[in-house]
């Protein structure tokens, strides 16, 4: 066997059904081939789960593979266009930097789209370069593989390679290309891209196909796409109630960033909620708040109503029952939401039902914790191991007070306490990637080509609520800094 053949066939099991869509809604074309690739980081158990063999693909073969300079077999990459509302404003898009390879086949019988990120340009490039920077590619790498280690469906991460070019941005950086694994990268908007062009027959087609990759059990009812849109925001309340849980912050939730399958994509400019307050913003571009902590739950939903619309023309043939279709579904989104987010945070708690006084319980501990700045994730942490001394509230009288109403609250349900405390061990983090840490294994990685600190990092990430002691070091906030942390657009 030749050298390529061993790294084209490595387990490769490629369909490309996103080929029989309308062809105005994709471009064929190649990577561009880059001049060095070298594989610096590699999803060992990622690539086994989708039935490829991580043996070959982890060296120089992975790096061909993986800069998009080798094609696997049975690729026809294509880059994909789609509209999407940018901050309120309507904008045509498209993948301006990616290339899908195809939709790999696990040994489990799951379809997963292989995308590369920063592999050229396409026809939706604008005056973009195509490329992307080592650093944020590596911040996707590692903030995705800990989305998917808290338990929050997420797009993830199977490769970064280094390209050997630089890349402009505000200085020279190193290029890098890093491949993404989704369910799909069917956005709302791809949908608002069909219905921008008004033809119900590409809409027809393209609802069809969603419904048939990732709800097809909608297939069967009476309104097809009555169901797709309420199963996608059904999957949508679930999504951000667990961002908000994990104290999440996207940081650019456009509508091109809301991913019909559920899980959580693009990440670009979002960072993880250190000392609680809903008015966190990270994002350098988001000056009005617009897409701050508290403000996810609202956006989401208007990000759906911008989904909705786009189905009316096959929601119902007379205009006003479809917008009426729609507003009904939509409307289900923020009871939805509140559902899950009141039993995530009471299991945060460790309280298995909910009681009618709930909700002001969870409420009075957030106003506490906003009041006295306290790490959001170390709370939940001290209240599972019950060691207070850990929290900016102990010794506050009304902290005292909030801890034996939950006290007498936990011992009313029929479960004990030692149930209680495993359910708070299982819902509350002892570790999220946290600002600083990111920065410093990014930084080692990117100034000293050292992936060291990177490769620990990820292990503490693996299983967030193992709550060990090698994730003790990981749970120290950062150093109170007079200068807020800012997040730039991850190019
Ligand atoms: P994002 O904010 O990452 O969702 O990106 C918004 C759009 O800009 C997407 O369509 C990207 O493909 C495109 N884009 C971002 N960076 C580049 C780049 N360096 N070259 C070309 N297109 C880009
Ligand atoms: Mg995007």
């Amino acid at each position: 066997m030749t050298k390529k053949n061993r790294e084209t066939q490595a387990g490769w099991n490629l369909e490309n059904t996103y080929l029989q869509l309308p062809d105005t809604l994709y471009t064929c074309l190649n990577p561009t081939p880059v001049p060095t690739p070298r594989l610096v980081i590699f999803n060992h158990n990622l690539a086994v789960s989708l039935g490829l063999d991580a043996h070959a693909l982890s060296g120089n073969d992975g790096a061909a593979i993986f800069s998009g300079n080798h094609l696997p077999e049975g690729a026809q990459p294509l880059a994909q266009a789609y509209a999407g509302h940018q901050f309120g404003h309507f904008t045509i898009l498209g993948d301006g930097r990616a290339h899908l390879l195809g939709e790999q086949i696990t040994p489990s019988g799951d379809r997963f789209d292989i995308q590369l990120k920063g592999s050229g340009q396409t026809p939706y490039s604008r005056r973009g370069d195509g490329r992307a920077a080592l650093g944020p590619m590596l911040r996707e790498y590692i903030i995705s593989e800990a989305m998917w280690g808290l338990g929050i469906p997420t797009t993830r991460s199977l490769a970064v390679v280094t390209t050997g070019e630089s890349v402009i941005r505000e200085t020279i950086l190193a290029g890098a290309i890093l491949t993404r694994v989704a369910a799909s990268h069917l956005r709302v908007g791809t949908f608002e891209y069909v219905a921008r062009r008004r033809t119900s027959e590409e809409l027809r087609i393209l609802a069809d196909y969603t419904i048939q990759r990732h709800y097809p059990s909608a297939a069967s009812s009476d309104n097809p796409y009555l169901k797709l849109l309420q199963e996608v925001i059904k999957r949508q309340a679930d999504l951000i109630a667990r961002w908000q849980q994990a104290g999440f912050i996207h940081g650019v939730m456009n509508t091109d960033n809301m991913a019909l399958s559920g899980e959580t994509i693009d990440y670009g400019p979002c960072a993880f909620m250190d000392t609680y307050n809903p008015n966190t913003v990270f994002s350098s571009i988001d000056h009005q708040g617009r897409y701050a902590y508290g403000n996810q739950p609202y956006m989401a939903a208007w990000n759906l109503s911008r989904f909705a619309e786009t189905l009316l023309p096959l929601l119902h043939p007379e205009i006003s029952q479809a917008v009426r279709l729609a507003q009904d579904a939509v409307s289900e989104f923020s009871p939805l939401y509140e559902r899950h987010w009141l039993n995530g945070m009471l299991a945060k708690l460790g309280i298995f039902n909910c009681e009618e006084e709930d909700k002001s319980l969870i409420n009075e501990l957030l106003k506490m914790m906003q009041e006295n700045e306290a790490d959001y994730t170390n709370t939940f942490v001290a209240l599972t191991f019950e060691k207070n001394l850990d929290t900016a509230l102990n010794g506050k009288t009304e902290f005292q007070q909030w801890l034996e109403k939950w006290q007498a609250r936990r011992e009313r349900q029929t479960q004990s306490k030692n149930e209680s405390q495993q359910l708070m061990q299982a819902k509350n983090p002892a570790i999220i990637p946290r600002n600083h840490q990111v920065e410093a294994a990014l930084e080692a990685a990117v100034e000293k080509d050292d992936y060291s600190v990177t490769h620990r990092f990820l292990a503490a990430l693996e299983n967030p609520y193992a709550h060990c002691p090698e994730q003790a070091e990981y749970a120290v906030p950062p150093a109170p800094s007079g200068i807020p942390y800012r997040t730039f657009c991850g190019t």
